[in-house]
């Protein structure tokens, strides 16, 4: 339920209403849009009449109810509004939404070593991506495949991270290893296969670090979404969103079906920013650019692109990776799309030199 506050309503009014919810047994937050102040209400509030929580206070403007099962993730929990998540990098904060700028993440699938993560976070930094994305902690559906070179590929990463001033997004599998990981990340990365793992998002949930998470190969909207809900009723507001394929009938041609449906499909559901993985979602570095496109075009906020100094050679998803010179081009050619929306970013990316 929400409580839509007339503009101008004192601040004081604001917090004596959301202690008389609370007393009441219910969670109140309070949501500060552009125009209004609303009060989200989560809880038992299935017999409360709007009608008369309009009694309350003479400032309240209307009471609604959230008719979805998510609530806190929902657009009508904040009035309409989208919300932005910003992230603090060694060069600067760099927010991910609706009413922002393009934000690209790059970088290879797994860390490999030291020399391959620092190049590659510094060719795509100079390309202009503002987040570095590389695995420490592979989820493999084989138990023989590369999984991951652990803690010491954490180290690898701030290696990479004060080396080129980007920030670090990768991939935490496991609670117990949650600590070392939001240490290194600016944004830590639920994985597909992860995303109804419940006491993880839990976790995520309880901790600052902002967190983006995929949909599940098979997840619908609202599982994606509830998984999302679990993170803001843990605690914590800053979730991305990143579609990256979901599991069709035809495996031939592509690894998974990017579904760019879901962008305006989402905007409709909820205020979090979302990004879209064109490499997992394809599976093939050749549909990465039209895809890459095509996400801009239907308006994400953000991109997520594999990028390996040699992919021929890359440990997990080469494949999928573009050669940092292939990068380069692509986002020669984002940026005309990026420009088309008027959300490419026209100063040189925060910290560059
Ligand atoms: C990844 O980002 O490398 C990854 C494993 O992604 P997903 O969880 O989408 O498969
Ligand atoms: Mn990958």
């Amino acid at each position: 339920m929400i409580i839509v506050m007339k503009s101008g309503t004192p601040t004081e009014e604001i917090s004596r209403i959301s202690d008389e919810m609370r007393s009441w047994g219910l969670s109140a937050e309070t949501i500060v849009g552009t125009s209004k102040c609303v009060i989200g209400l989560v809880g038992e509030t299935r017999d409360l009449d709007p009608d008369q929580m309009k009694e309350v206070s003479p400032w309240i403007e209307q009471v609604m109810r959230v008719e979805k099962p998510f609530k806190r993730v929902s657009r009508s929990f904040r009035h309409g509004e989208a919300s932005a998540v910003k992230i603090s990098t060694p060069s600067g904060v760099v927010t991910i939404g609706e009413n922002h700028p393009l934000v690209i993440v790059a970088g290879p699938c797994s860390v490999e070593n030291e020399a391959m993560i620092v190049e590659t976070a510094l060719r795509v930094k100079a390309a202009g991506a503002s987040f570095l994305r590389g695995g420490a902690y592979k989820p493999r559906t084989s138990p023989y495949d590369f999984q991951g070179h652990g803690e010491s590929a954490l180290h690898l990463l701030a290696a990479a991270r004060a080396a080129s001033g980007l920030g670090i997004i990768t991939e935490v599998m496991d609670t117990a290893d949650l600590d070392k990981v939001a240490e290194v990340a600016d944004v830590v990365q639920v994985g597909a296969r992860n995303m109804q793992n419940f006491p993880l998002l839990k976790r995520v949930g309880a901790q600052e670090k902002p967190v983006l998470l995929k949909r599940g190969m098979s997840a619908t909207i609202d599982e994606w979404l509830m998984a999302a809900e679990y993170i803001l009723a843990a605690g914590n507001p800053n979730v991305i969103l990143c579609e990256r394929g979901i599991r069709t009938y035809d495996r031939q041609y592509l690894r998974n079906t990017l579904d760019l449906a879901v962008i305006p499909v989402l905007r409709t559901l909820t205020h979090l920013p979302i990004m879209i993985d064109p490499s997992h979602g394809t599976g093939w570095a050749t549909y990465v650019p039209a895809m890459a496109k095509a996400a801009i075009a239907a308006g994400t906020d953000s991109l997520m692109i594999e990028v390996h100094p040699n992919p021929a050679k890359a440990l997990s998803d080469g494949p999928q990776s573009l050669t940092p010179d292939q990068f380069d081009q692509l986002m020669g050619e984002l940026s005309v799309f990026g420009r088309a929306v008027g959300r490419w970013p026209e100063v040189a990316p925060v910290g560059s030199v």
